[in-house]
């Protein structure tokens, strides 16, 4: 028998690039456009051919101020067109693209900065307010202010605009480099210990974009408009800027303007049919939409058919519904900054494509199934897997060439990560036959009650389903005799008052038991939210300690 002699594949070795992504645009895409709001509320129009040459000429100006292969450059920007040009510009120059956070605390942020050992800066001029608050704690090198007035940027800082007049673009090579390097980088959130930074690579940005813009996940198309409502310093506004590139597809960014009212007045603007941000904003956002059909009705219109990635948190059935009866769909996403973060999705299997609207909805509720690439498991307490039951619940651990393996300069633990090297996520969920996740809580949120379990998750969604509630939180408070009990802390809506009882009666009547219901309701203005406008639990935990 002759020997097998091992085959090798014929493929190109070819790095995946983000730098691919660019040229593409410049490319291909050079008349579609980015239109941003700017502070004072008036829209500035580019397009991709620009976006492409500015880009360039920012690699350029980054090399000229002496930039070096894996050297961080730190931005402090709200969602613009050129925040975008950094995303792209920064690896295209061989350096590391770092989204600070601009909600944090001042201290925090500096904290953060020195971390990651960011050497320039880019920053929005309505920012160097915030930017005065940490600057002397930290040790950035040059830093360039991104002007959106004509008012003259003071020496020593730097003008974006003035550098990228002065680059020569057609001088502008790509800065050599392997897929496995650094392009961007992100903190987490901190809530429990110090936030801990997250670095991604041309090649999981690349997958992670691929995966994103399938059909079952953002079905991105080049005709899609889209307007990225979750902030780019917050897991990369999810992605969705690489995707927005790779396709074309026109963008609209809101600029520093998230309130409900401006997000409407943009979308009679330039009416996008794709919206991403996290469930609270699509909370307000609907109040306020559906409180003018009554107070000043045909100010706005919702854009027909549109759809809208929401994620960060549990998505609760009803903000899907009251969506629905407008003609937008709300596809849920489950994911963390260490995921990149999509890392399930909520769609329509084809197993459901005939499903009555009450199954749509509930698995709209749902984290949904995996992206492929992502390994998903649920580990429980005793080290086994939980079965796809739907019912058994376990801690989800995940893996896949866009999930991190570890974090910034902090040794691998093993509370982060198992011995087999999947991440754990501190997320705890069921899965069914189906493969859809439930996700009921965070391990840190978890309520114990008398040795049972109660999600947090599923109260709050069935609170906000009742007619009443605008937001619900629950938290857990100490018990002598049950170690934990729930706490609900309640918005009315406006012009409602809450009323206790009639929340238990609800609670029952959607199959919650007696043991089950919360001890105590709180009925407060709003939940406070956090850095990326989330409940924030922790802080409900400070203002009722007991
Ligand atoms: P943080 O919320 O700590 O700022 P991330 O933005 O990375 O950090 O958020 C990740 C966490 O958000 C997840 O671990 C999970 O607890 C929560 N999360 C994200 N998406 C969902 C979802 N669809 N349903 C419930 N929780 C979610």
């Amino acid at each position: 028998m002759a020997t097998t002699r091992p085959i090798r594949s014929t493929m190109m070795p070819v790095h995946l690039s983000l730098n691919h992504l660019l040229d593409r645009a410049g490319q291909l895409f050079a008349s579609n456009e980015i239109v941003s709001r700017l502070p004072d509320k008036s829209l500035r129009r580019h397009n991709y051919g620009a976006f492409y040459a500015r880009t360039r000429k920012l690699g350029q100006a980054l090399l000229d101020l002496g930039l070096q292969p894996g050297d961080r450059v730190a931005t402090l920007c709200w969602n613009h067109h050129a925040h975008l040009e950094c995303y792209f510009g920064i690896p295209a120059a061989g350096g590391v693209m770092h989204t600070l956070n601009l909600r944090l605390a001042p201290d925090e942020i500096a904290w953060i900065a020195n971390d990651a050992k960011d050497r320039f800066l880019v920053v929005d001029d309505v920012l160097l307010p915030l930017l005065a608050q940490f600057q002397g704690q930290c040790g950035f090198e040059k830093i360039i202010v991104f002007p959106f007035s004509s008012a003259p940027v003071a020496a020593p800082f730097l003008n974006y605009e003035t550098l990228l007049d002065q680059a020569d673009g057609n001088k502008f090579a790509y800065v050599a480099h392997h897929e496995d390097d650094a392009v961007s980088m992100c903190y987490t959130s901190g809530t429990t210990g110090k936030p801990k930074g997250v670095v991604y690579s041309h090649r999981s940005t690349v997958l992670h974009t691929l995966v994103g813009c399938l059909g079952d996940c953002w079905g991105l198309r080049g005709a899609d408009v889209v307007m990225p409502v979750t902030p780019m310093f917050h897991a990369n506004s999810w992605g969705m800027p690489y995707g927005a590139v790779m396709t074309g597809c026109k963008l609209v960014f809101p600029g520093p303007h998230l309130h409900p009212d401006d997000l409407l007045d943009l979308m009679q603007l330039e009416p996008p049919t794709l919206s991403l941000g996290v469930p609270t904003i699509w909370m307000s956002l609907i109040q306020t939409y559906e409180a003018s059909l009554h107070t000043q009705p045909g100010r706005w219109k919702l854009p027909a058919g549109m759809r809208s990635l929401v994620g960060g948190a549990a998505v609760p059935e009803a903000l899907i519904r009251a969506f629905d009866k407008h003609g937008i769909w709300i596809q849920q996403g489950w994911g963390m900054t260490e995921t990149s973060p999509l890392a399930t999705v909520s769609y329509t299997k084809s197993e459901f494509i005939h499903a009555d609207a009450d199954e749509r909805y509930r698995r709209a509720a749902m984290a949904g199934v995996p992206v492929p690439l992502v390994d998903i498991r649920m580990r429980g307490d005793d080290g086994t897997d939980a079965p796809w039951d739907g019912q058994a619940v376990g801690e989800i651990q995940v893996r896949g060439p866009f999930i991190t393996g570890s974090y910034h300069e902090v040794p691998v633990s093993e509370d982060k990560f198992s011995a087999d090297g999947w991440l754990r996520t501190g997320d705890v969920a069921s899965m069914d036959a189906h493969g859809f996740v439930r996700i009921t809580d965070r391990t840190k949120d978890l309520i114990k009650s008398g040795g049972e379990w109660i999600s947090s998750v599923d109260l709050e969604n069935a609170l906000m389903g009742h007619a009443d509630v605008a937001e619900a939180a629950v938290i857990a408070i100490p018990d002598p005799k049950w170690s934990e009990r729930p706490l609900a802390c309640v918005v009315a809506k406006p012009g409602k008052t809450l009323d206790f009882a009639a929340l238990n009666a609800h609670l029952l009547a959607n199959g919650f038991a007696k043991w089950q219901l919360p001890e105590r309701y709180e009925g407060i203005a709003t939940v406070p939210r956090t850095s990326t406008g989330k409940f924030y639990k922790l802080k409900l935990r400070e203002m009722f300690p007991a």
